[in-house]
């Protein structure tokens, strides 16, 4: 597996002394599939750039780009900013849409079979790696948490298919 390590600051922390909140792994019970794209237009959306930033105010677990690198921005122990109202028990992986687009864009491509074979492959070999610490029992597209406001990781990715690779 090739991963890289680049730490995301964007973290719960205790309010009082600052520190990363550390959860146990037995209290991860989610695995939330996400995708987003660098996108071309300023105030549009968020650029997988700056997700690895701290201003962003968003952050995933990882980040899996599409030539397969595993980019690791927050420790599984700790809390990202992925899923409104899901964060404190699941783990996050965002694939990298290949190109640039602008938003309307992005909803349009997800839609269709963005996701190299690369990108597939390091996902189940990620996925498949975790399972051997957490006891996952959902398995949640974003879209599926957040109907009304999130549409990745889009039709396109092929879910159903994945899970019955890393389920056999
Ligand atoms: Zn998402």
């Amino acid at each position: 597996m090739n991963i890289i390590n680049n730490p995301n600051p964007n973290i719960s922390r205790n309010k009082r002394t600052g520190k990363p909140i550390v959860r146990s792994i037995e209290s991860i019970d989610r695995l939330v599939f996400h995708s987003m794209m660098e996108f071309l237009v300023e105030g549009e959306g968020l650029h997988a750039t700056q997700f690895l930033e701290e201003e962003a105010g968003y952050s995933a677990h990882y980040l899996i780009t599409p030539n397969g690198l595993i980019i690791k921005t927050v420790n599984i122990i700790n809390i990202a900013w992925h899923a409104a109202g899901f964060n404190r028990t699941s783990i996050g992986i965002e694939w990298l849409v290949p190109g640039y687009a602008t938003l309307s864009e992005f909803y349009k491509i997800i839609k269709t079979n963005w996701l190299s074979e690369a990108a597939y492959k390091a996902g189940i070999e990620l996925i498949d790696d975790l399972k051997t610490e957490c006891n996952f029992k959902h398995f949640n597209p974003h879209s599926f948490l957040s109907p009304e406001r999130k549409q990745d990781p889009g039709d396109g990715f092929p879910l159903d298919e994945m899970l019955s690779v890393i389920n056999s």
